[in-house]
């Protein structure tokens, strides 16, 4: 026995003391730098010289970090786009954690191999997608987009007959990047750490929702004459818009082109029926990036790189490592191999989560989670602008919010000044925290519902407080 019994009874007790919290402890922020030094201090000082007890290192960390625990797991969290831990995935990250196994291969751990195998097939399934599409289970949405956009580079310049994994870039024929002027940020820091330039990419306009112009795209798609890389997305950081993806498909496929979607939450909406139609034309995309730590509310951290051409996928990413000798006669397209589909060699074993999450919840409970976020994001909508000089900016498509708040009319603040106050006061407030964006020149308050545990009360409880504090911002 390594660790003692009550070390790791104790240590549960802590986490449930912070899960139970969840449902009252204020949903603010700590206050400012100053307590961020003051928590420093109380963690820190001089590095021990000598070891100290496990319990009480343990008892250490939970109360000198525990004013900076922020409680973004828990049900009236709004903030960028978080979501929480369904208690399946927890216990199964907790597992993960005790099993400590290396997912680098199936030989490193069969178990971890199998694992991320079956959750690879239950995902293809509840997105629709082929099941000959390979997967690669990464640390978030950013690494998926990168391992996929890794795999675009291969093909891409597979036709120009240019081996990119061995020569690199440096003399190689160029390929065109081409993005939306809305695409999130992390497609560019892909572009930036595959050498494929972050500037380099061709931006293409939005509609009012955010969606990338289809017109727009055919004619830059028009004047190009090299192969091309499209960047779309479903779901729109600020607006949960999709962008018309079977459109972007059929432009794409007209000429040697690969299309990646970067459908971070949004490619969720494809596990339910009633949302599925935003997504017509998903199965036309070369490769998707989505994450599990958001919308399927597993704990950090977890995405997924979906992939069409698994020899791409698989030559962007494998390792020739010497000391990794599989057995020759073994398919190493059926053996699952982790490595050849992420960045990373050795690794936390992600599967476990994701396996878990999905059979806690069955195809239909995947779905129902997720219809219920976007119902309850409609309900925060249809809460708050009943509220005076409230504005929502989007269509409530999925499960982002974007609102404005007017200033009376007597005092003669502006629209983007009395939105940062409301702002403000609510993430002092203490009963629910989001955050702000600026979209197409306006300030904004961006809700985001992704916890599998918000109700209708939650809602009700935060649009009321919205509400009070927009009252009093002036
Ligand atoms: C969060 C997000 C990402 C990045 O995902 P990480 O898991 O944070 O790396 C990419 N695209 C969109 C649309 C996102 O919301």
């Amino acid at each position: 026995m390594q660790a003692t019994p009550d070390l790791l009874r104790r240590t549960c007790d802590l986490a449930l003391e912070f899960l139970n919290s969840l449902d009252t402890r204020p949903v603010a922020l700590p206050a400012g730098v100053a307590s961020f030094a003051a928590m420093a201090a109380r963690a820190g000082g001089p590095l021990p010289a000598r070891g100290e007890d496990p319990a009480q290192v343990i008892e250490h960390l939970a109360s000198a970090i525990a004013p900076g625990l922020l409680a973004s797991p828990g049900p009236r969290f709004f903030g960028f786009v978080i979501g929480g831990s369904l208690p399946a995935a927890l216990a199964a990250d907790w597992l993960t954690s005790a099993w400590d196994q290396n997912a680098f291969s199936s030989i490193s751990s069969p178990a971890a191999a199998v694992a991320e195998h079956v959750a690879a097939a239950w995902l293809l399934e509840i997105f629709g997608l082929p099941a000959t599409h390979s997967i690669g289970f990464t640390t978030g949405c950013t690494m998926a987009s990168f391992t996929c956009l890794a795999a675009a580079r291969h093909a891409l310049y597979s036709q120009l007959g240019w081996d990119v994994e061995r020569l690199g870039l440096a003399g190689a024929p160029p390929v065109t990047i081409v993005a939306s002027d809305e695409s999130h940020v992390s497609i560019f820091a892909a572009l930036q750490m595959l050498g494929l330039g972050r500037d380099r990419a061709l931006r293409i306009p939005t509609d009012p929702q955010g969606r990338m112009r289809t017109d727009a795209l055919v004619s830059t798609l028009a004047a190009i004459d090299t192969p091309v890389l499209v960047c779309a997305q479903a779901g729109n950081v600020n607006t949960g818009a999709i962008d018309p993806l079977a459109d972007i498909a059929a432009a794409v496929r007209a000429r040697r082109g690969w299309l990646h979607v970067d459908g971070a939450f949004g490619l969720w909406a494809a596990a339910s029926p009633s949302l599925r139609p935003l997504l017509a034309g998903i199965e036309l995309a070369d490769s998707l990036a989505v994450d599990g730590h958001k919308w399927l509310n597993v704990p950090y951290d977890c995405g997924l790189a979906i992939v069409a051409d698994r020899a791409a996928h698989w030559n962007a990413m494998t390792l020739l490592a010497p000391y990794y000798q599989p057995d020759p006669a073994a398919d190493p397209h059926q053996i699952r191999d982790n490595h050849n589909w992420t960045p990373e060699a050795s690794r936390r074993a992600r599967g476990f989560t994701v396996y878990a999450a999905l059979r806690s919840l069955g195809r239909n409970g995947v779905a129902e989670m997720i219809e219920r976020c976007c119902a309850l994001a409609r309900r925060m909508a249809e809460r708050l602008s009943a509220g005076p000089g409230v504005e929502i900016l989007n269509d409530v498509v999925l499960n982002q919010v974007l609102v404005r708040f007017h200033p009376a009319a007597d005092t003669d603040a502006t629209t983007d000044a009395n939105t940062a106050a409301v702002i403000r006061r609510v993430q002092q407030d203490g009963t629910c925290w989001l955050s702000a964006t600026d979209w197409h020149g306006m300030h904004a308050m961006r809700i985001s519902v992704s916890n599998w545990s918000t109700t209708e009360a939650d809602i009700d409880a935060s649009a009321a407080a919205i509400l009070r504090c927009a009252a009093h911002a002036g």
